[in-house]
């Protein structure tokens, strides 16, 4: 058979990057750039995937619709140039209080200052009437906080204590001092929020992600499994493939987390707000739990902000944070998040490529004992028996490599949760799955132009070996499928031996 009648013709390869990648061992763990005013040019998004971007995180916290549809154009034309599977993820801001006014420009306080606290719905109601020196975006915020609670500014730069409630404003004895200005975020850690999880602009911003077919939501400051899913909920009416990533940043989210992790399709640990909302102490032991939860549930997870903070500035990271990256790869993440670093670092290319340099360099020492990266299953399903029998004889034989067919996604994530030390290709017809499974670890997606049955997948995988030289004669290779090519059917493992 001729490359020009099989059926796995795959997407041209013309000697790009997508040919040029596949001959050397990539990388498996996937790297999400926040887009911001430092990348969001044609040459600058491509620079950062050839550099080794995955993921591109849109952050509804920051710029309007025209914005964001400006930059998912470009990173939709810049994958489809070089021919390589990116996904691009919505990031709802959810109920991120922050600050809008400042009594006057330069505005500092200092320990032991009291200062008057209002919001924008207290200030359009009863305007100059009030006297304060700070106000706030969030409408409940009087009614939520109370005598003795604290609140933190700036990341928890600044610290202030709830003395008491007069009228209109909150007093508050300033703790930790320093610049206050309009749109720094504000934290009330162990304060209830009567808001909604998702708010009006979230809801807004969803239709914006609908229409322009993201891959994923991330929710910010989710509290209940209700909050995912009204989302899901939503997605699922309009049509949507898109997959719902649950931000744990609130004590809430902990105190649901099994309900929240089973429904959601992911978890992205938040560090910067979960470090603020609860014990900052407990940030890696909590990075710890919830990555292992996820590698149980086979679903994604992504560990974020300040992987390598200190290159917003220099060029060069720290040795804490790089031992941060290889930390958050060995405790099992999916992927690795650069927000300020790519948004509005000095550095973006530079940050990318030493978190990639950093994986490969983990990622060949996790290869020595691939059995300690193997995860149990009890293979009560067809699917689950497959990929254990898949995972057992890939490491026993030896595999080169591990090749898949996934409409959904899911038998490739089934096996991305149990780190196998060969590279793993997912073949598939499905244009969302290919751009998601762009986040799962290990998984290298190539897209065939329609649905194979694995008899005639079996026939032409030479040839597909030969094209993207996946192997050599004689190399094994680990086919896993459904005989019948239907999602969900998975159910055969077939040893092949490369011709
Ligand atoms: C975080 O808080 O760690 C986070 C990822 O959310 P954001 O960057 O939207 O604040």
């Amino acid at each position: 058979m001729t490359a020009a009648t099989t059926d796995v013709e795959p997407q041209p390869t013309t000697g790009g990057l997508s040919e040029a990648v596949s001959n050397i061992d990539r990388r498996k763990t996937k790297i999400v750039c926040t887009v911001g005013p430092a990348c969001s040019t044609p040459e600058q998004i491509r620079a950062l995937i050839e550099a080794g971007a995955n993921v591109f995180r849109l952050n509804f916290s920051h710029a309007d619709h025209p914005w964001h549809t400006a930059a998912i154009t470009t990173i939709r034309a810049a994958a489809d140039k070089l021919q390589v599977p990116v996904a691009v993820m919505q990031d709802l801001c959810g109920p991120k209080i922050r600050l809008s006014r400042v009594v006057e420009e330069n505005y500092t306080v200092t320990a032991g200052d009291l200062i008057r606290v209002t919001t924008e719905r207290h200030l359009a109601a009863d305007g100059p009437a009030i006297s304060f020196d700070i106000a706030s975006t969030y409408a409940a915020l009087l009614d939520d906080v109370g005598p003795g609670d604290v609140m933190l500014f700036d990341d928890g730069r600044l610290e202030v204590c709830v003395e008491e409630h007069q009228g209109n404003v909150i007093v508050v004895r300033v703790v930790r001092g320093g610049p206050l200005s309009v749109g720094k975020g504000i934290n009330l850690p162990g304060v209830s929020l009567s808001t909604d999880s998702v708010t009006q602009k979230d809801w807004q911003d969803l239709e914006w992600g609908i229409e322009h077919d993201v891959d994923y939501v991330a929710l910010s400051f989710v509290r209940h499994p209700d909050d995912v899913a009204a989302v899901q909920s939503r997605l699922a009416e309009a049509g949507s493939r898109a997959q719902v990533i649950a931000k744990i940043e609130r004590p809430e989210a902990i105190e649901h987390i099994d309900a929240i992790a089973r429904l959601a399709d992911g978890l992205m640990v938040a560090r910067g707000d979960l470090g603020l909302e609860t014990d900052l102490a407990r940030v890696p032991v909590l990075q710890k739990h919830l990555i292992e939860r996820c590698r149980r549930l086979c679903k994604p997870v992504i560990t974020a902000t300040q992987m390598l903070e200190s290159m917003v500035h220099n060029a060069v990271p720290t040795r804490a944070e790089v031992s941060d990256v290889a930390n958050a790869i060995y405790d099992g993440s999916d992927a690795i998040m650069l927000s300020g670093e790519t948004a509005a670092g000095k550095h973006p290319v530079r940050a990318v490529e030493m978190l990639d340099h950093v994986a490969r360099v983990t990622e060949a020492d996790l290869r020595q004992n691939p059995e300690a990266q193997r995860r149990q299953i009890r293979p009560t399903s067809t699917v689950a028996a497959v990929v254990e029998g898949a995972i057992t004889t890939a490491i026993g034989v030896g595999a080169r490599r591990v090749v898949i067919y996934s409409q959904s996604g899911s038998t490739a994530r089934a096996l991305a949760c149990h780190r196998l030390p060969m590279p793993v290709v997912a073949l598939t017809h499905d244009a969302a799955t290919y751009r998601q499974l762009s986040l799962s670890f290990g998984i290298e997606p190539l897209l065939l132009p329609s649905r194979i049955k694995l008899p005639k997948l079996l026939d032409d995988l030479d040839i597909l070996v030969a094209r993207h030289r996946w192997g050599s004669p004689g190399d094994l290779i680990i086919v896993v499928s459904a005989l019948d090519g239907e999602d969900g059917n998975t159910d055969t493992m077939h040893i092949h031996t490369v011709r």
